[in-house]
């Protein structure tokens, strides 16, 4: 007759050692704690997007507190500020240098919508050049707007199917 192992079986010595989870669930809680921002900060919103780091508000609350000016250390492009016709190729060049996966934040209405700026040289949102997953509305946003969009970004992420994703990479 087999009996069941009393090391593995409930009430036995090692309950509550274990911990049993989805793989989607522990890569997703990893990722959604250490977003690495590439600040992409072009005009008034990146001063908003520095005081985010700042001890009033403490984006290392979240684990994203280690902003990299390089691409390949980051997965998270924090594009504040109006983005014109000329650092738009600039834009996209370091956003294709991000390592996967990578997700973008359209920090404030130029970033998100060319803002007031309907002119012939600002780009009518970064949108049009960068998948965004999270826009961020105002002029300027508010900091606890961007940990708002950040916070998103996380449950936005927590839903991915990262396995399989990985899978078929
Ligand atoms: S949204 Fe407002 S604060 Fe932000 S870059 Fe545009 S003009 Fe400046």
């Amino acid at each position: 007759m087999v009996t069941a192992n009393p090391e593995l079986t409930y009430n036995s010595k090692i309950e509550g050692d274990i911990v049993v989870t989805r793989v989607d669930a522990a890569i997703n809680w990893v990722r959604t704690n250490s977003m690495w921002p590439m600040p992409m900060g072009l005009a008034c919103c990146a001063i908003e997007l520095m005081a985010v780091a700042a001890s009033r508000f403490d984006i290392a609350r979240f684990g994203a507190e280690v902003m990299r000016f390089s691409p390949r250390q980051a997965d998270c492009m924090i594009v504040a500020g109006t983005v014109t016709y000329k650092m738009a190729p600039v834009v996209r060049r370091i956003y294709d240098q991000m390592a996967s996966p990578k997700w973008v934040i359209a920090m404030g209405a130029c970033a998100s919508s060319g803002g007031m700026y309907r002119s012939y040289a600002t780009l009518q949102g970064v949108d049009r050049i960068i998948p965004v997953d999270v826009y961020v509305s105002g002029c300027p946003p508010r900091p606890e707007a961007l940990l708002d969009a950040l916070m998103k970004l996380q449950g936005k992420v927590k839903k991915e199917r990262s396995f399989s994703k990985l899978l078929s990479a």
